[in-house]
C-alpha cells in the first residue's frame, strides 16, 4: 500500500509542472527564415512543413527565440 501511495503523489506532482508550464509556440506568422532554431541555445527548434516547430518536452522557456523573431510569431501559451 505505501508504495501505491507514493507512486500517486508522483503522479499528482508531475502533473502540477505540466499545468504551470507555459510552452512557447510557434504560430502561422512564421516565415521560415531560421533565426530561431540558430538562436535556441538547445537546439530543439527544427523546420517542419509549414513553419519552424519547438519540441515542447525539451523546451525550458528562457524566450531566445521570441525575442529573436522578426516576425513575432512565437508566442507563450
Ligand atoms: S525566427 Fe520567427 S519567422 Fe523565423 S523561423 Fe523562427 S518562428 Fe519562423
Ligand atoms: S524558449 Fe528557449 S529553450 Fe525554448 S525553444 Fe525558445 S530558445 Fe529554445
Amino acid at each position: 500500500m505505501k508504495i501505491q501511495a507514493a507512486a500517486i503523489v508522483s503522479a499528482a506532482t508531475t502533473t502540477d509542472m505540466e499545468v504551470m508550464k507555459m510552452a512557447y509556440k510557434i504560430t502561422e506568422a512564421c516565415v521560415k527564415c531560421g533565426t530561431c532554431a540558430d538562436t535556441c541555445p538547445l537546439g530543439i527548434i527544427t523546420e517542419g512543413e509549414e513553419t519552424y516547430v519547438i519540441d515542447a518536452e525539451q523546451c525550458v522557456e528562457c524566450g531566445s527565440c521570441a525575442a529573436a523573431c522578426p516576425c513575432e510569431a512565437i508566442e507563450q501559451e
